[in-house]
Formats: structure tokens, C-alpha cells, sequence
């Protein structure tokens, strides 16, 4: 008797587990959305159609915006490559781990530190499949790549560009090594933007079937349209218009990263994706106007360049199935809020020793909470040579020697006028909050390749 007792009451047990595993599994299918982030890599502000191209055609991304939340004050958390993913990640400003500048690919050992829990180590915890497609540009040492730092499956290049056809040469080893499929070197079989797309592709492809019991993250970072500038003869055909070679053959690269962005959303709507999944899409940093003739207007500055043109990015993202209609929102965002905004939907656990600097946005775009976001956001380059804050419409921003310059962001997008002196008051509140976030940054570990020219390699 006690031992059918004990038997019944397991038996029992077992339902109850059974059943609430069931439940579990049911309710994240229903509020769990597959997830993925594109990022394009110097795409100027101004180069695509819903930003205001009339030169580059980009059907593809002018579709996606015009079912996206477009994001007008969208920000990274740096002007170049590294830094950018770095926040991106991590959810953290990168300075506060000292990941400042671009990983030379002499330094393998340089990269995203072990220190730092990234976006997908969290969402594998929470059972979400996890896979990344392109350019890492976080450090290529074995203990340092993408299966390394959370993502089951890995597809791309390891290093912060690559020649864009197979067998191509130059000098740049980390542009010409081969792609690497999780931890194997693997030949480059097309066109790299094209291949990249179709990877992407595949992998919505191979998980839809999964995804009502596992949803995904797919990571996408292209590398286009980075230089160098090599686009492909079908690409340059929609771009012949443009006189100017230069810009031409960048267009070209545009038009290559939007088809293959069309790909890869044609794939998630013909699978029965596109309503529960959450897209993200920006640039990781400004285009850098003299080398690609690429566009920020009406931003000042570039790539590299604290001013809005290295930072401001087009911004989108777009989730069908809770944001049915396009819309815009105007407050100032930054890339650290998609692991915040992820992480808080997904309920995905974040170690308490990781403090997340970026925010939920979804309160904000659903208007459970009205107006901006009560924070400022911060940027530093070079140690500190330069650096920026915003609040709300005012930024003060440090370009090298010159004193501090403060802009009115909402009168002055172009950031054309100094208002320092007019506004002291201003000026002397945000230094004071650029000083205070400054206390939490530690100098730059690593150095980036044209510093290791002038300096002798950084100590381990
Ligand atoms: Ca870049």
C-alpha cells in the first residue's frame, strides 16, 4: 500500500512536471518573439531611401521601414567597429571595460573580454537557439570567437572586413583569410554579401519549423558597405546613374547589402516568421564620407568622429505581431537598449555583477510611459581626447584641443552653431555629467592598428 501510495504520488509528481513544462514551453512560444539584429557596417545616414537616397535604391530596407518603428535620434555607442559590438553585446558602454578602439589583427588576444556576459550567453540560458552570421571584429583568438561567447552556430569573418570576392588577394591578411564556420576555416563560395544573406537565410529557414518550441536569435552584421570597395557587377547596375566613380562602386555595395536584407526577410515571411519576429536594423557606426563619398546629411562629421555623423545611424525595428502599424519615435535611443529591451521580454536572466546600461525601450514605444527616457547618453574616443553627452535636445561634445562645444540638437541637427556661451548653465551640467560617467571608465587595454605603428605592442 505504501508503495503504491508512493508510486501513485510520483506518478503524480511526474504529471505535475510534465504539465508545467508543457505550460512553460507554451506560454514562451506565445510571448517569445525570434529575434534578429541586423547591423550594416559604414552605411552613410543619408544612403538609404527611407532616410531620403534618391541615387541608391533599396526597396528591400524601405520595405522593412515601412513596417518598422523608425527610430530619428537612433545612436551606437561609438563611431567605429569594434567598440560598437562591443556595447552592442554587452549592453554596457565599452569604455567601462576598456574596449576603446578597433582589435589589430596582429593582437589576436584582443577583443570582447571574457569578463563581460554577452546578449546571446543570456538568451541560450533563457532557450533560445542562438546563431551569428558575418563580421565578428572581437577578437579572433579561439578562446575569443563567436561559439565561444554564446552563439551555437557561427558563419562569417573573424576580423573588421574582407575582400568581397572569392579568391581575390591583397596584402591584408585579415582581409583575405578564409570564412569560418564555427571554429573551421571554410573557402568563401560567392560574393561574400550575397553569401552572408544567404547563410542568414538558411538559418531562419532550418529553425522555422523549431521556433514555436525554440525561439531564435540571429545575430546578422554585414560587412557591407565597408570598404573595400567592391561591388558586384549586378549591384552596380542599379547604381550606373551615379557619375562620381567613388560613390558609385559604394552603391553599389548598398544595393547589395539591401538584397541581401530582402532575402533574408522574403525568407522569414514565406516560413510564417515575420509577425513574431522582432527586427532590429542600424549601422554600426556613420559612413566615413571621404573615403566612400557615402552621405550623413544633414549630419555633421563622419566615421571616427564624435559629431552626429559618426554616431547618429538609421534605426529601425520592426515586430509585426505586437507593433502592427509603422511609426516613428523620436527620443534619443541607443544600440546598449537591445540587450536591455531583449533581455527584459524574454525574461532572460542577467547576472547582477553585469549592469546593463541601456533600457527597456518597449514601455516607451508601447506608451506605457510617455515622453523620453529620463537618462543621458555618453560617448568616449581616444582615452577621452574626445567625447560627448546628450541630454534630452543638448549635446556637449570634446573634438580634440577645441574647448567644449554645446549644441541645441532639435534647432541645430547640423550642429552648425555653438551655444556654449549663451547657455553656460547647460555647458556646465552635462560636464559635470560626462565627469561623473567618466569616473567608471578605465583606460583603453588594447590599442587600435595605427597607434601599434607608433607604440610597441600593449602588455597582455
Ligand atoms: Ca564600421
Amino acid at each position: 500500500m505504501k508503495l503504491q501510495l508512493r508510486k501513485t504520488h510520483g506518478f503524480f509528481i511526474a504529471l505535475l512536471l510534465v504539465s508545467g513544462l508543457l505550460m512553460s514551453a507554451a506560454a514562451q512560444s506565445k510571448t517569445s518573439p525570434n529575434i534578429l539584429v541586423i547591423v550594416a557596417d559604414d552605411l552613410g545616414y543619408a544612403d538609404l531611401g527611407f532616410q531620403g537616397a534618391k541615387d541608391i535604391p533599396t526597396p528591400n530596407l524601405d520595405a522593412l521601414a515601412a513596417r518598422s518603428i523608425r527610430m530619428t535620434n537612433g545612436y551606437v555607442s561609438h563611431p567605429f567597429c569594434s567598440p560598437t559590438r562591443a556595447g552592442l553585446l554587452s549592453g554596457r558602454y565599452q569604455q567601462r571595460f576598456g574596449h576603446e578602439t578597433n582589435p589589430a589583427w596582429e593582437q589576436p588576444e584582443a577583443g570582447l573580454p571574457l569578463s563581460q556576459t554577452t546578449l546571446p550567453q543570456v538568451l541560450n540560458a533563457a532557450g533560445y537557439a542562438t546563431g551569428m552570421v558575418g563580421k565578428w571584429h572581437l577578437g579572433h583568438a579561439p578562446g575569443l570567437r563567436p561559439n565561444q561567447r554564446g552563439f551555437d552556430e557561427y558563419f562569417g569573418l573573424l576580423g573588421g572586413g574582407h575582400l568581397y570576392f572569392p579568391n581575390a588577394k591583397n596584402n591584408s591578411a585579415e582581409y583575405s583569410i578564409p570564412m569560418n564556420r564555427n571554429g573551421k576555416d571554410e573557402p568563401m563560395a560567392e560574393y561574400l554579401t550575397d553569401q552572408l544573406g544567404n547563410e542568414a537565410s538558411a538559418y531562419v529557414k532550418r529553425h522555422a519549423n523549431k521556433a514555436q518550441s525554440q525561439p531564435w536569435f540571429l545575430y546578422l552584421a554585414f560587412n557591407a558597405p565597408h570598404t573595400p570597395l567592391q561591388p558586384h557587377e549586378r549591384h552596380l547596375a542599379k547604381v550606373a546613374g551615379i557619375a562620381d566613380q567613388k560613390r558609385r562602386n559604394y552603391a553599389g555595395l548598398v544595393v547589395g547589402l539591401d538584397e541581401a536584407v530582402g532575402n533574408v526577410l522574403q525568407t522569414l515571411r514565406a516560413s510564417g516568421q515575420e509577425q513574431n519576429t522582432m527586427v532590429w536594423f542600424f549601422s554600426d557606426n556613420g559612413g566615413p564620407v571621404d573615403v566612400t563619398n557615402s552621405s550623413n546629411a544633414p549630419l555633421r562629421g563622419a566615421k571616427g568622429q564624435v559629431f552626429e555623423g559618426g554616431i547618429r545611424v538609421p534605426f529601425l525595428l520592426s515586430w509585426p505581431a505586437r507593433f502592427p502599424k509603422a511609426s516613428r519615435f523620436d527620443h534619443p535611443v541607443i544600440a546598449l537598449d537591445v540587450f536591455a529591451t531583449v533581455a527584459a521580454l524574454t525574461n532572460a536572466k542577467v547576472p547582477a555583477s553585469h549592469q546593463l546600461e541601456g533600457i527597456d525601450l518597449l514601455p516607451y514605444l508601447t506608451d506605457s510611459k510617455k515622453g523620453a527616457p529620463p537618462r543621458k547618453l555618453f560617448w568616449r574616443m581616444g582615452g577621452g581626447t574626445n567625447w560627448a553627452v546628450r541630454d534630452q535636445q543638448w549635446k556637449l561634445l570634446k573634438a580634440g584641443e577645441a574647448a567644449p562645444q554645446l549644441f541645441n540638437l532639435t534647432a541645430d541637427v547640423g550642429e552648425t552653431t555653438n551655444v556654449a556661451a549663451q547657455q553656460p548653465a547647460v555647458a556646465t551640467r552635462l560636464q559635470a555629467a560626462y565627469d561623473e560617467w567618466n569616473k567608471h571608465n578605465i583606460a583603453p587595454t588594447f590599442l587600435s592598428p595605427p597607434d601599434l605603428r607608433r607604440q610597441p605592442p600593449a602588455k597582455k
